[in-house]
């Protein structure tokens, strides 16, 4: 808030202007002056011939209630002391708030008789210090003396507690005055209430019985007094006894008045810091030995430490620059968050740094790792690969002459052709649609034999592996016309059962093939000492559990225990010339196809090999 300076006194007076009223010497022609229209120039005159009175001694006075009720008031303490040091004139200038500061900054005054609030803001600015504290007999003890009271017009729904008032318009003398204002103020904000809380603070202006004026004309809703001045006002008549009630009324021990504060020292008489130890020593002397006038005397200097804390609690006066937030004020006041802050954050980027740390650590370790990973897998692929080409040329071996076979028969018949071709010519004849066929068949021959011989580079070639959906029962029928001829020539019946529409599967032509013709291979190799009439190799195609199985059943001795173990291990064989290699390849490209290969004792004697593939294929691996 920003303070509005009250202007006190009669209609002449102004603001930081003195009213006069002269005592001793003073009195006569330039006391009269003081009281007319010209006082300001007179005023003037006396600050100017001051030097003249050079014993003068200057008494500010704050008017609060008028010039005249303040010369009223302590004119009896300056006769005192122009009494008891009669070489000394004593003069009374009763000024308001502003002049009261501005003679003390002037030092065109002495002594200053001012509020608690006024000297606690005197004391800390100009150094100005108090010789002795009012004591007024009617108010006991002379520490608690000054206080206020919030009044309010005695109807119904009027504020009861000093919270009531928030929203109600409250009447004060001035927004700087102490006893008329700011006593009070302390006491909102302990219950929490700010001046802007209220609709309106209004400032009446000197003399504080404006306040009730102002109650009673409706123009506030509570006014603040100065303690004992409503109980003066109902003792002079002025006021109903009932006509006003007091608002967040307080207990007090030994204090006559209502009050809706806690009360302070009284008024203290204070002498600049410019006046001489001697003067203030007498005057001090002079004060104490002071009979009461009208129930006043003066006493010890009081403790001023309350008055402190209500300027320092409102942040006002000479604790003003609480109310300013500096940067370095607020990290004072707010260290210790300010310190969990910075720890906070500390603590977060240490987090940070240590989480980072540890991701990459750990992304390291994990793309080593994942390196290390496929660096192993490429050696496996690489290895089952050779295997594979390895296995795949020893199936070729064995099935050397069946390929001769094969590309025998496509070769004969191009050589008959040929030699009927040439027999045709060779006996005159130009018989062209008879060449055409024979060149035709020739050429058809020629074909046959180059697919054999692709399929066969097809098989052998090393290759990645490549899905593709497959009717198993095409490529049983395949892989047959490459083997066929050789079971033919062992005198080796197969019989195909296929199983008409069987879902297809995701599987690599190829893989599948040689994992056919090695489970054919052991199987007419597992005959080769039956007789003939028992000889046979069944091969069955069916559906069975979400898979499409192949099943090669032969006639064979079956699996003893001892082979049984070890049956897919590589390099197990029982065969003179045999590598141990073909099952356990076999069973590595079943399952890379997330299928099962397994082998079972028939009942009637015989092996049957089987290979299970999954109809919803996994990805390929
Ligand atoms: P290889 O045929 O080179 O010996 P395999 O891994 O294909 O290698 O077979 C391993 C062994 O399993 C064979 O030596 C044989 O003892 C046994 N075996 C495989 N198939 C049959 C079968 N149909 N009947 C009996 N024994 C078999």
């Amino acid at each position: 808030m920003t303070p509005r300076r009250a202007v006190v006194g009669g209609p002449a007076a102004s603001r930081g202007r003195p009213f006069a009223r002269c005592v001793g010497r003073a009195e006569g022609p330039l006391c009269a002056a003081m009281s007319s229209p010209l006082r300001l120039a007179l005023l003037l005159f006396a600050l100017v011939v001051r030097p003249a009175f050079a014993d003068e001694v200057r008494i500010g006075v704050l008017a609060f209630q008028g010039g005249e009720r303040a010369s009223r008031d302590f004119e009896p303490t300056v006769a005192h002391l122009a009494r008891a040091l009669p070489q000394r004139h004593f003069a009374l200038v009763p000024l308001d708030l502003d002049g009261v500061a501005a003679a003390v900054a002037e030092k065109s005054i002495d002594f200053v008789l001012t509020n608690p609030g006024d000297y606690v803001d005197l004391e800390s600015r100009f150094g100005v210090t108090r010789l002795a504290t009012l004591e007024s007999r009617d108010h006991t003890p002379p520490t608690d003396t000054v206080a206020s009271v919030v009044v309010a017009p005695n109807r119904a729904g009027r504020p009861i507690r000093l919270a009531d008032l928030a929203g109600r318009r409250l009447a004060v003398v001035a927004d700087d005055a102490f006893g008329g204002w700011r006593v009070i103020w302390r006491e909102m904000d302990d219950v929490g209430l700010a001046p802007g809380d209220l609709a309106g603070l209004i400032e009446t202006g000197f003399p504080m019985q404006t306040v009730l004026a102002a109650l009673r004309e409706g123009r506030a809703d509570a006014g603040v007094l100065r303690a004992c001045l409503l109980e003066e006002e109902i003792a002079a008549g002025r006021l109903g006894r009932d006509e006003f009630a007091v608002v967040g009324e307080r207990e007090t021990a030994n204090f006559p008045c209502r009050v809706s504060s806690r009360l302070y020292p009284d008024w203290p008489f204070a002498r600049l810091a410019g006046v001489s130890p001697d003067l203030a020593k007498a005057v001090t002397a002079s004060l104490l030995s002071m009979a009461p006038v009208d129930g006043r005397a003066w006493t010890a200097p009081q403790d001023y430490t309350g008055v402190h804390a209500l300027f320092r609690q409102l942040k006002i006066g000479p604790y003003e620059h609480l109310a300013r937030v500096t940067v370095s004020g607020w990290l004072r006041a707010h260290w210790h968050w300010v310190a969990a802050f910075l720890l906070a954050v500390g603590w977060w980027i240490v987090h940070v740094a240590r989480v980072e740390t540890l991701v990459r650590a750990r992304t390291a370790a994990l793309t080593r790792e994942i390196g290390e990973r496929e660096k192993a897998e490429r050696s496996a692929r690489l290895h089952r690969e050779e295997r594979d080409q390895f296995s795949r040329l020893g199936i070729l071996g064995e099935m050397a002459s069946n390929i001769a076979h094969e590309l025998n028969q496509p070769l004969a018949a191009i050589t008959n052709y040929a030699e009927g071709i040439t027999r045709h010519i060779d006996g005159g004849r130009t018989d062209g649609a008879f060449l055409r066929d024979g060149a035709r068949g020739i050429a058809g021959q020629a074909e046959r034999a180059a697919a054999i011989i692709r399929k066969i580079r097809a098989f052998v070639r090393r290759r990645e592996a490549k899905r593709e959906m497959l009717d198993l029962d095409e490529v049983v029928a395949e892989t047959l016309a490459l083997f066929e001829g050789l079971a033919a020539r062992r005198g080796i019946p197969i019989r195909v059962t296929a199983t008409a529409g069987l879902p297809p599967v995701s599987a690599d032509r190829v893989e599948i093939e040689q994992v056919l013709l090695n489970l054919l291979q052991n199987a007419v190799d597992a005959m080769i000492d039956r007789p003939d009439r028992d000889r046979g190799v069944e091969i069955r195609t069916r559906a069975v559990d979400g898979a499409v199985e192949v099943e090669v059943r032969d006639h064979g001795p079956g699996l003893d225990e001892a082979v049984a173990a070890h049956l897919f291990e590589p390099f197990f064989t029982t065969k003179p010339q045999g590598l141990g290699l073909g099952l356990s390849i076999c069973r590595t490209i079943v399952e890379s196809h997330g299928g099962r290969l397994t082998a079972a004792n028939q009942p009637g004697g015989g092996l049957a090999m089987r290979f299970a593939l999954p109809i919803e294929a996994e990805e390929p691996t």
